[in-house]
């Protein structure tokens, strides 16, 4: 099968003929639909991350349908998304039911083969079934970035109608925050520094900031309160003005 081998640290790669994928009891081998290009990926090529091992098939995100599989859970012909990590089911974590936080976890693309392939291996452990309705395109993107901004706002423990600061709001962390708050019912405000992009994402929220001290905005917009929540989709340059959006009690 054809693959995206990356063969070295520096961002060697090439496309390669490589030997389908082997499986062990609890794996899955699915066919990729397919596979999205995150920034994740020019990290990796880049050499910011030191778990790589090389050779290895770049790519962790991907939708894909099952041709073969040796755990009972999955049968050829099922729609399925592999998460990012494939958890080892035994660490102290796994037994707590935490196994995004697995402490052994093999990271697809990473250390150990990915999603840039017409085919794969996947463990069963790191698998999820894809609902009929959800078309592959939107599927895809569910595992990286949608989970992670997903269990932020869970955590944070938003309620409906709360309000919402979403900053970097135009990138790509950032566009799915601000639709993904709006979809849990919160009202959200929106921080670009960019005036083209905030014309763009008014379509997705209730309100959007371009200036670069925003908190003072944000509290006018909140009657002087505050934001209920804030996520901080930038780093440094926003942080501080981030955390000055916040009510007394806000979570970031
Ligand atoms: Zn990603």
């Amino acid at each position: 099968m054809k693959a995206v081998v990356v063969y070295e640290r520096g961002g060697k790669y090439e496309v390669r003929d490589v030997p389908m994928p082997r499986l062990n009891d609890g794996d899955v081998l699915i066919k990729i639909n397919y596979a999205a290009l995150c920034y994740r990926d020019l990290l990796q090529l880049a050499g910011y991350y030191p778990r790589m091992k090389y050779p290895v098939i770049l790519g962790h995100e991907a939708v894909g349908v099952v041709v073969e599989s040796r755990d009972p859970r999955f049968r050829p012909g099922d729609r399925v998304v592999p998460l990012l990590h494939e958890p080892d089911g035994t660490c102290e974590f796994c037994m707590r039911g935490l196994d995004a936080y697995c402490i052994n976890a093999l990271s697809y693309g990473e250390n150990v083969d990915g999603f840039f392939a017409e085919y794969a291996r996947v463990s069963g452990n790191a698998l999820v079934k894809v609902p009929n309705e959800v078309p592959d395109e939107l599927a895809v993107l569910v595992p990286c970035v949608i989970a992670m901004v997903y269990k932020g706002i869970k955590r944070a423990g938003l309620t409906h109608g709360e309000t919402v600061v979403v900053t970097g709001a135009s990138g790509g962390v950032g566009i799915h925050a601000v639709q993904l708050a709006k979809a849990l019912g919160a009202r959200v405000i929106a921080v670009t520094r960019s005036p083209d992009k905030a014309k763009f994402i008014r379509q997705f929220t209730d309100d959007v900031i371009t200036e670069q001290r925003f908190s003072k905005v944000v509290k006018d917009l909140t009657n002087g309160v505050g934001a209920d929540v804030v996520i901080e989709a930038v780093g440094t340059p926003t942080l501080d003005e981030s955390l000055k959006s916040l009510r007394s009690g806000g979570v970031g």
